[in-house]
């Protein structure tokens, strides 16, 4: 997580959450009669495997009132909260820190609790840019021990369970609805030293889960996504989830016969993702995804503008037929990754210094940084290249550590010089000339023969 972003994506999310109150049907934005409720905004899975079509968002209470759990007693446990780092690529000031709790697991569950935050990751690193970007992430998992094995709701709507962070299936009255004590929640991440999202593992193979695509003020996470831990499909909808936490995408269904969302009538969006533009508007204006028009899409068909969106049937348009932000199981569509790859470089960096910088580097010393290995086809991309006071070393050009006295040639005049690595990527994937600026990243030390 970079803190000096923290400010401004403030703001940003705050717009995104109501524009999407506004359009929620059944929330107290929807209907002006409703008292104001202190809830959060959740979204909720679609029912039929692999569409989101029948998804919605619901306002759950924000303090985990009326859940079921609450009325059990709660008895202190001891060894609860341990902090381990599952996935270790470097600082947390430069990588994407994901942190994991699990809910529903006694004490003697733990080791499956791990077992199955290695599942969830491999489901997570199985779908694209999350493929190529692993090594920018760093994964935490926090130790909730619960009273009782199995969560609220599961399997039936009395089922009352006494667990650590108080999950319930039929939240709101919704059978598949996960939600989670939010409080209880923030206080097991708090343990770990970072956190820019987190995944609530239950304890369950139910299907169910919830997105709270809302920025924590006092931890600075972009979201929480909820999901059984013994569900592939879960885990399906905690990706799409990250689509709207980490790459601020709209969802690209829609309410097909909900009364209200036949047409959209209003401004251009916000949004990356969906537009009121046609694709001919959208290449002659160069706006929102025109970069990309035309070109096959990994989920298949080419970008265009498709009628349909943003909970819309009709005056709203997604880019693709069919992506992640539509259906389950599907991959990202090319605006989609570029967004999603924005999103991974809003919290990390690609290089880091593992030599401090803060001290004049000698004749003995090394010049080292760590800069995460990018897999797949976009990882050639990477580039990384050494300069002395802003002359390209071009020798030593893919290199990640230099010693002071391979230097020295150039060093001879004893003043002190500026050595810098930078590591820049050039991913095919990301278009906008805004994103790719972010992509690069330069380290620099002071060296003196
Ligand atoms: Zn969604």
């Amino acid at each position: 997580m970079r803190s000096a972003r923290r400010g401004a994506m403030a703001a940003g999310v705050a717009v995104a959450l109501a524009a999407v109150l506004a359009a929620a049907p059944g929330s107290a934005a929807a209907d002006p009669t409703a008292p104001p409720t202190a809830g959060v905004e959740v979204e909720i899975p679609g029912p039929e495997h692999g569409t989101l079509a029948g998804s919605g968002h619901t306002q759950v209470p924000s303090e985990g009132r009326n859940q079921p759990a609450s009325r059990l007693s709660v008895t202190e446990v001891v060894a609860d909260g341990e902090v381990a780092k599952m996935v270790d690529n470097g600082p947390t000031g430069d990588r994407l820190d994901i942190v994991v709790v699990g809910d529903g697991y006694t004490v003697a569950e733990l080791p499956r609790f791990h077992a199955d935050a290695q599942q969830k990751w491999a489901e997570l690193t199985a779908v694209e840019p999350y493929t190529t970007y692993r090594n920018l992430f760093n994964v935490w998992t926090v130790d909730a021990v619960s009273n009782q094995s199995g969560v609220s709701g599961d399997p039936s709507a009395d089922t009352l369970r006494d667990t650590a962070l108080g999950s319930y299936f039929w939240c709101d009255g919704i059978e598949r609805l996960l939600c989670i004590d939010q409080d209880k929640v923030d206080g097991y991440v708090a343990k770990a030293p970072e956190a820019d999202l987190v995944l609530v593992l239950a304890n369950s193979t139910k299907y169910g889960g919830a997105g709270y695509n809302e920025r924590s003020e006092t931890l600075g996470y972009e979201g929480i996504s909820t999901a059984s831990a013994g569900n592939e499909k879960s885990g399906q909808v905690a990706i799409h989830e990250t689509g709207h936490s980490l790459g601020k995408l709209a969802d690209e269904y829609f309410y097909a016969d909900y009364p209200g969302y036949e047409r959209y009538e209003g401004p251009e969006p916000a949004d990356s993702n969906i537009t009121t533009f046609t694709s001919d508007e959208l290449a002659d204006q160069g706006a929102k995804w025109h970069r990309w028009l035309g070109e096959q899409s990994p989920d298949g068909g080419t970008v265009g503008a498709y009628e349909g969106g943003g909970y819309y049937v009709a005056g709203l348009r997604r880019p693709t037929e069919n992506s992640l932000m539509r259906t389950l199981g599907k991959p990202f569509n090319l605006p989609g990754a570029e967004a999603m790859i924005a999103g991974f470089y809003r919290e990390a960096r690609i290089a880091s210094p593992v030599t401090a910088t803060d001290r004049t580097l000698r004749r003995g010393d090394t010049a080292k940084a760590l800069v995460p290995r990018l897999t797949g086809a976009d990882g050639r991309q990477l580039t990384i290249r050494w300069y002395l006071d802003g002359r390209e070393l071009k020798s030593l050009a893919g290199r990640t550590d230099v010693r002071v006295s391979d230097l020295t040639l150039r060093l001879l005049d004893l003043r002190t010089h500026k050595l810098s690595l930078t590591a820049e990527d050039r991913s095919p994937s990301v278009r906008d000339r805004a994103v790719a600026r972010t992509m690069r990243s330069t380290v620099s030390w002071t060296v003196r023969f």
